[in-house]
């Protein structure tokens, strides 16, 4: 019985590795997320002819005040979405997947946030993985309803700290910026779907789904 346990932590574990490196993910990013250890992962994971990216990881706590408002909403939407499935019983890794695939399939490629930067957003924002303390918080706009990230500590100035709202007033003034928007409505029933499906595929979750609508619709006042 336990055997068949970890025999199925570690497939988990594994599937986990693939989607991550699927996403553009570093070897340090899917060891942090997986367990698994580097040299494994890059055994299984890459070849010669398909290596990891290299470079600096970013870190987010810097790069999210000099960031401009289409990656701060986008990076909010990201944040959002996961704080969302964490609360259904994803567990962390999964919910980070999903939540960046599901801000994929909304937004024009290429995508301004990459994996990596999604992860260390969701580390310093819920406390996790490389993140002993939380840098950011998630913030409710009393205007528009969004949520929005924002450092711990700052205080908000309502719609002028809101990057949706910031973002929605520079639309009036200057058209190109709505070509950034995302293509297509959010696809509640079949994100909504798929996180299901998963909650089936994952036993040992934390505690069952709840039947909260999962909707974001990130160019909504
Ligand atoms: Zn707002």
């Amino acid at each position: 019985m336990e055997s068949s346990k970890r025999i199925e932590q570690r497939m988990r574990a594994l599937a986990l590795a693939r989607d991550c490196a699927e996403l553009g993910a570093r070897v340090r990013t899917i060891h942090h997320i997986t367990g698994i250890s580097t040299r494994e992962l890059v055994r299984l994971l890459f070849t010669q002819r398909e290596q990891p990216p290299r470079g600096r990881a970013p870190d987010t706590r810097e790069w999210y005040h000099s960031a401009n408002l289409l990656c701060r909403t986008e990076a909010s939407v990201i944040a959002s979405n996961f704080r969302r499935l964490r609360s259904m019983g994803i567990a962390a890794g999964e919910a980070l997947v999903c939540a960046y695939r599901y801000y994929q399939s909304v937004y024009q490629p290429p995508p301004r946030i990459s994996f990596d930067r999604a992860f260390d957003l969701a580390s310093h924002t819920e406390a996790l993985w490389i993140a002993k303390a939380s840098s950011f918080t998630m913030v409710e706009c009393k205007t528009c309803g969004s949520e929005y990230l924002d450092a711990i500590g700052s205080i908000a100035i309502e719609a002028r700290h809101c990057p949706f709202c910031r973002l929605v007033r520079r639309v009036e003034v200057d058209p190109r910026i709505r070509g950034s928007f995302p293509h297509s409505a959010p696809m509640d029933p079949q994100i909504a779907a798929r996180f299901l499906r998963q909650l089936d595929s994952q036993p040992d979750r934390e505690s069952p789904p709840n039947s909260s609508p999962f909707k974001v619709d990130p160019t909504k006042p």
